[in-house]
Parts: structure tokens; C-alpha cells; sequence
């Protein structure tokens, strides 16, 4: 019997211990189609009480096993068959990631798959992960050997619902930890619709526990958490920070993703039509709901004027409409909060720069949070605009004379997550690629992400590294045995 749906509306329960339960409360929380404002499903309201419950289950399973006792082909093999589930469940885990959180459903179809993608990729790199010989100037044998940390909380954001759960969980079963995971308020759905079959897959219970909750009172108490020993999150700037200090009383381990401004540049001597699209692509995919979003536009002087109207011309067409329409390029943002969040800035922008394109909500949609696709320009790098992340479909194009300049701009960010740089000159490409404060430097093109590659931020957007073997370091230790071969040892 299908135990995640109480009735066959939307009323879901969260999974603990392998069972799918209530809250401790009771309560319930609502969860919304962004393009229609309705409540399209409720879950429970999780809280410090659900969060014992369910450490208390990833303890066990930790300490006292069977997944301790597991071995990394093992592990490996319930990655491939998570991924094999996904696959099968390809097109409604899409379509309930694109009504809940509004995205274009052929960009949900996308995500999904390359959700399996990660737990196929973290399947084969469970058997991978060893630890080395330490040549110690003595008769004697040291080793360096990979454990799993132990229960690893992970937070999880809204913009990528299923993805960015899939970045935590699949690193981490790898490694051998057991987890409790929280996905956002906003977008809880597709992660409890994967919990359905964890138990199938062959995840022992309490190896994988998803709490549903709002941050305060389901996040805070897993940071908080004794018995919790490492935390992963991926969001805001501002959680980021509280975290770090909350994490600090119990020295847990702490990754963090967080936001970012990024730089998108644009050098005279681009591929023009290339440089345009990769412009709009790097700002306004997923609504612009991206934490590496290109949102700062920076192009050459030479190319500016035309390079702006360019913009602006294919901006004007981007298709706006019902997510689950395959004609749609843009969707509505997450909530009502964010909506609100990014009109403020669409009025502040007006007030700070000049306007290419949008600016408002776009007329013919009587419901939704919509927000037209909005180029600013004539931007200066001191604006808000320019500084702070607003997480939506907002470019900031700022003018620059030269390398020199281009670069100086650049780095003049709090943030530093990701950057691009499109030039058909070899030599100031890889100028700028050192030269850039950023976790991710792209050339001539705009986002690609893989999982062999390294993913994360330098200075105000976090630290660790998600993805490749990178991703899996962040759930182990290290531990130094040394092993003496002398009779009698001095
Ligand atoms: P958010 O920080 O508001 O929330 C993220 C998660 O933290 C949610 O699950 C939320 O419930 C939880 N949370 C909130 N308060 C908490 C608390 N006090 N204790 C514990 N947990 C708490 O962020 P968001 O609005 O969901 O996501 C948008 C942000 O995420 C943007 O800043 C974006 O740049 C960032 N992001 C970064 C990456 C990356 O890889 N660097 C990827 C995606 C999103």
C-alpha cells in the first residue's frame, strides 16, 4: 500500500526509521503551485521532537548498523537502483517538480534525469574512495584510511528541489553516512515521492530520513543536534552564517553552498550571437532562480550599445507561461515571498539604472507569481542591483574599457561562486580564469554543470565542494594508523 499519501489528495507524511510517519504535532503545512497560488498539497510541520526521532534513527543505523557493516560495492549498488527508480518515475517526479515549484516542465524533465545521473555517478565512486600509504621515515607500516563522519544533516533549497537533494544524499550514501535531510518548505514534494522507494532499493531503515518543516523549527534543531555530526547546506547567505554559528557549539563539520552575483563577461571579440545567447541563458534559466545566475552582465565598451539591444530583442520574446505548457520558457518564481522579494528589486533597479527590457509583473496572468525577464543597464557596480542576489530574472549589464577594468569589476563582490569569461583571445581567457575570484570559471559558455567536476564558492559564497570526488570527501574523515614492524619498538 502506498503509505506516503493518506488519501489519494495530496497529504503526505514524512520518513523516519523507514516508515512514513506523521509530525510530532500533527500539524500540517501547506505547499503551493506557484503558477496558480492554490495549495496543491500539505505536509507535516516537523520539529525538534521529529528531529530526535529521526537522528536517533540515523544514529542507530550508523552505530549499530547493518549499514556500518555494508560494503562499498553494496552502497554502490542501492545508488544504481535509486537511480534506476528515478528513471522509471522520470516524467511524474517532473511534473510534480514543475507544479510545485514552478519551473518549465522540459527543464524538470532535465533535472530529474540528471538526478539519476548523480546517483549513477556516486554509485560507481562508492567502490572508488581509499585511502593511501604514508612513507614514514620508519620500520613501520601508516596508513591513511577514509571513514564515513557519521549522521549527516543536509538542508536543502528550493530552486533545484530534487537536484539538490540528490548533490547531498548520493555523496553521502557513498561514503557510508546515514542522514537526515530537510528539503525546503516551498518544495518538499519529489524528495518524499523518491522516499517511496528506499526501502525497495535496499536502503536499510534509518539510513535515509526526510524531515518536512519550515528552517526555524525543523532545520535549526538538526544544526543544533548532539547527536549530528556534520552539516550540509545549500541556501541563503544569511542562513549560511546562522548556521555556522549554531554548528559551532557541537564543532560539527559545515559545507556550505550559498549565493552568489556572478559575473558574466563579455569581451569585444566574442562570437556575438553566442555571447547573447549565453548572456540570457546565464540569467534567466530557471527564472533566474539560480544560485551561479550570470545576474551581472559585464560587456566591452565597443560591443555594449549593440550588445544590450540584442539582448533586449530576445529577452521580449521569452515565452512566459503555465509551467506544464512545453511551449513555456519561463515560469512563474517559487513563492509569494520571492515574487515580492524580486518586484522590490525590479522598483529598485528603476530607480538605480536605466531599463532595457521588463521591470513588472507581465500582463495576462490573472494568477501566479510571474515576473517579466528585466535587463537593466547603464548599471553601476556600486548599485544594489549589482551587490546583493536577488534570485530572479533581474540583469545587471555594466559597461567596462578594458582587461584590466573588466577584471576590477569582477571581483568587486562579497560573493565569488562562479564567473564566465567569452573571448576568442586564448591568452586574456586565461588571464582572467586565474585572475578571477571564483569557485567556477567558465570560457565561452555558461553553466554547464558535471558531476566530475568540482561545484562551490570562494569568499562570502561558502565552502567545501559538491560533486566528483570532491563531494564525497565532504562526508568522510580521515584516520591515521600506524602499524610498527620493529620487535621492540623505541
Ligand atoms: P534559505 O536559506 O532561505 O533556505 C534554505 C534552507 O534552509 C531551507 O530548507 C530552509 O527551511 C532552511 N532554513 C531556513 N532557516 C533555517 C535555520 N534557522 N536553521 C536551519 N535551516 C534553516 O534559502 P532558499 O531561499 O531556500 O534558497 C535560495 C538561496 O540558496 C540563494 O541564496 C541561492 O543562491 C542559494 N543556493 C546556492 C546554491 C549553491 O550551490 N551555491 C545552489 C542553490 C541555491
Amino acid at each position: 500500500m502506498d503509505t506516503a499519501t493518506k488519501t489519494s489528495t495530496k497529504t503526505y507524511q514524512m520518513y523516519i526509521d523507514g516508515k512514513f510517519v506523521e509530525s510530532a504535532t500533527g500539524k500540517l503545512f501547506p505547499v503551493y503551485d506557484p503558477s496558480t497560488e492554490e495549495v496543491i498539497a500539505e505536509c507535516p510541520a516537523g520539529n525538534a521532537a521529529d528531529v530526535d526521532r529521526a537522528v536517533a534513527a540515523a544514529r542507530t543505523a550508523f552505530d549499530d548498523g547493518p549499514w556500518n557493516a555494508t560494503t562499498a560495492q553494496e552502497r554502490g549498488r542501492v545508488l544504481f537502483r535509486i537511480a534506476e527508480k528515478i528513471r522509471q518515475h522520470t516524467a511524474e517526479l517532473a511534473e510534480i517538480e514543475c507544479r510545485n515549484s514552478g519551473k518549465p516542465i522540459v527543464e524538470a524533465e532535465y533535472d530529474i534525469a540528471d538526478c539519476a545521473t548523480c546517483f549513477e555517478y556516486y554509485g560507481g565512486l562508492a567502490t572508488k574512495i581509499t585511502g593511501q600509504v604514508n612513507p614514514v621515515p620508519d620500520n613501520a607500516v601508516s596508513l591513511s584510511l577514509k571513514e564515513p563522519i557519521g549522521v549527516a544533516g543536509q538542508i536543502i533549497p528550493w530552486n533545484y528541489p530534487l537536484a539538490m537533494a540528490a548533490w547531498k544524499l548520493a555523496p553521502a550514501i557513498a561514503a557510508g553516512c546515514t542522514v537526515v535531510i530537510k528539503p525546503a518548505e516551498q518544495t518538499p514534494l519529489t524528495l518524499l515521492e523518491l522516499a517511496k522507494h528506499f526501502e525497495e532499493v535496499g536502503l536499510p531503515n534509518g539510513v535515509v530520513n526526510v524531515v518536512t518543516g519550515y528552517g526555524e523549527e525543523a532545520g535549526a534543531p538538526i544544526v543544533a543536534h548532539k547527536d549530528v555530526d556534520k552539516i550540509a547546506f545549500t541556501g541563503s547567505g544569511s542562513v549560511g552564517k546562522l548556521i555556522m554559528r549554531e554548528a559551532s557549539a557541537t564543532l560539527k563539520r559545515v559545507s556550505l553552498e550559498l549565493g552568489g552575483k556572478s559575473p558574466n563577461i563579455f569581451f569585444a571579440d566574442a562570437d556575438f550571437e553566442a555571447a547573447i545567447d549565453g548572456a540570457l541563458f546565464g540569467v534567466f534559466i530557471n527564472q533566474g532562480e539560480v544560485c551561479s545566475a550570470g545576474s551581472r552582465i559585464l560587456v566591452e565598451r565597443p560591443i555594449y550599445k549593440k550588445f544590450v539591444e540584442a539582448m533586449t530583442e530576445k529577452a521580449k520574446k521569452i515565452k512566459l507561461g503555465a509551467p506544464l505548457d512545453r511551449d513555456t520558457k519561463m515560469g512563474p518564481l517559487v513563492s509569494k515571498d520571492q515574487y515580492e522579494r524580486v518586484r522590490e528589486y525590479q522598483e529598485i533597479g528603476k530607480k538605480e539604472a536605466k531599463v532595457a527590457s521588463g521591470g513588472n509583473r507581465p500582463s495576462g496572468f490573472a494568477k501566479g507569481y510571474y515576473v517579466e525577464p528585466t535587463i537593466f543597464y547603464d548599471v553601476d557596480n556600486s548599485a544594489r542591483i549589482a551587490r546583493e542576489e536577488i534570485f530572479g530574472p533581474v540583469a545587471s549589464v555594466i559597461p567596462f574599457d578594458n582587461e584590466a577594468d573588466g577584471l576590477k569589476i569582477a571581483n568587486d563582490t562579497p560573493f565569488g561562486l562562479a564567473a564566465a569569461v567569452w573571448t576568442r583571445d586564448i591568452f586574456k581567457a586565461f588571464r582572467m580564469v586565474k585572475k578571477i575570484r571564483a569557485g567556477i570559471v567558465w570560457v565561452n559558455h555558461m553553466q554547464p554543470t558535471y558531476y566530475e567536476a568540482p561545484w562551490g564558492g570562494y569568499k562570502q559564497s561558502g565552502f567545501g565542494r559538491e560533486l566528483g570526488p570532491w563531494g564525497v570527501e565532504e562526508y568522510l574523515e580521515t584516520k591515521q594508523v600506524h602499524i610498527n614492524l620493529s620487535e621492540q619498538p623505541i
